[in-house]
């Protein structure tokens, strides 16, 4: 590919070879998405990226402040951990898994040393619905019960064993039956918790803050008192932080907010600096012995990237050095001021603003707005996307490392965006 889209062929080419990709996924890879996409205002070829940036392949730059979904905490290709790659690409990029990896073991030490309490041991995989496949095996092994509670809205993937944690069922209707002795309870609501433990119950599987349910923050000590209740019923409490770990909502992880420790974690996304595709399952001592202690190999996977495990170091040092979480505290404190004035600015089609750190979410009172503002804020060259669980809800989540004034002004593209979404619906209801 040139470097240059623009300098290096017409602009024909371009467009040919838009149709082309559009019409190959319409063909080979997924109609309905294709189209979603096209029509969204998202009909172009990706072509690179930097940063905050996302360029297509026209040579129109977007501001990322979907970020992946969480996947690009450090931005695209921060230059610490393309060297990594690059480093280890030209000496042994996949692991041949009869030695043992210096990578591997390095992470899975970093990743004792910061995350709570007496997480210990990692498991590596390469996504955040497989981190959570494992976690609910090693919750099983070690509980000795197959029962997990899970929160209504609560999203955990959508392979068959997270997607019977999923609280919204259209993702699982399709597929029941699932696992069983899945149960799922409000959100945020530690009474209604404990009520629901029944003698089947293990486990408990919760985000920190529920990301694509929304961005809902649980009131102020709820996972404290999750945790009081799991110790009180002999439950495990397993944390997925896929989304809110490594910095996303202004702390380390999400349990942090409350200080408390789970006894396991589930890591994906930003695990991988935005430069690979990086999942864990962390456990503790007591967890591990009870999946691994008879046998090594009770939980495998073939491929072992150490290109991933070397991107997940260098992500690691990067968020620790560049203080990401707390960029993503008072940037995300700054973006919700801002925001918070222009929903006063909007107050019929803005419910709500709320988030923690650079996880943001904006709900509608209409997901029709939603979707007009999404696509509003494309021709304004910025990227967002609505929750997966809550299509009412847009979701600000930029790179933490996204320099202010670009920020400035992707949030003053949404007040625009929304003016012109507000004067469309006039016209369609006039
Ligand atoms: N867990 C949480 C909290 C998530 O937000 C997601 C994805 O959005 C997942 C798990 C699944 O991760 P992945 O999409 O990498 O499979």
């Amino acid at each position: 590919m040139p470097s240059d889209p623009e300098a290096a062929s017409p602009a024909e080419d371009w467009e040919a070879r838009t149709d082309a990709a559009i019409a190959r996924y319409q063909k080979y890879v997924n109609p309905g998405l294709a189209n979603l996409m096209k029509f969204g205002g998202f009909g172009a070829l990706e072509y690179s990226a930097e940063g905050s940036l996302i360029r297509d392949a026209f040579g129109n730059e977007y501001v990322d402040c979907l970020g992946g979904y969480g996947v690009f905490s450090l931005g695209h290709r921060h230059p610490k951990v393309i060297a990594a790659v690059k480093d280890q690409l030209d000496r042994l990029p996949l692991s041949p898994r009869v030695f043992f990896s210096e990578p591997f073991a390095l992470l899975a030490e970093e990743l004792a040393r910061i995350t709570p309490g007496d997480l210990q041991y990692s498991f590596f995989c390469h996504s955040g619905t497989e981190a959570v496949e494992g976690a609910l095996k090693l919750a099983r092994a070690a509980s000795g019960r197959p029962g997990v509670l899970a929160a209504q809205a609560g999203f955990h993937g959508k392979t068959l064993g997270a997607l019977s944690a999923c609280g919204r069922d259209v993702f699982r209707e399709r597929f029941e039956p699932l696992l069983s002795y899945f149960v799922r309870v409000p959100f945020g609501d530690a009474d209604a918790l404990a009520a629901a433990i029944t003698p089947d119950i293990g486990a408990v599987l919760l985000e920190p803050i529920q990301g694509e349910g929304g961005v809902i923050i649980p009131p102020p000590g709820y996972l404290t008192a999750v945790r009081e209740v799991c110790d009180r019923h002999d439950l495990l409490f397993i944390a997925d932080e896929v989304q809110t770990g490594l910095g996303r909502t202004g702390k380390m992880f999400g349990v942090d907010w409350d200080g408390v420790a789970p006894d396991i974690m589930c890591l994906a996304k930003a695990l991988g600096g935005g430069v690979e595709s990086l999942g864990a399952f962390m456990g503790t001592p007591a967890t591990w012995e009870k999946l691994f202690g008879e046998n090594p190999a009770m939980h495998t996977t073939s491929v072992a990237s150490v290109l991933a495990a070397r991107a997940g170091l260098a992500a690691l040092e990067v968020t620790q050095e560049e203080r990401l979480p707390e960029r993503a505290a008072e940037l995300g404190a700054w973006a919700l001021e801002r925001l918070e004035t222009i929903r006063a600015a909007h107050p019929m089609s803005v419910k709500e603003v709320r988030g923690k750190g650079l996880l943001i979410g904006v709900e509608m009172a209409h997901r029709d707005i939603a979707l007009l503002v999404i696509g509003a804020l494309a021709m304004r060259g910025v990227v967002v996307a609505y929750a997966f669980n809550n299509p009412h809800v847009m979701r600000i989540e930029p790179p933490l490392n996204i320099p202010r004034d670009l920020l400035e002004r992707a949030l003053n593209a949404v007040e625009d965006a929304l003016t012109e979404a507000e004067a469309m619906l006039e016209g369609i209801t006039e």
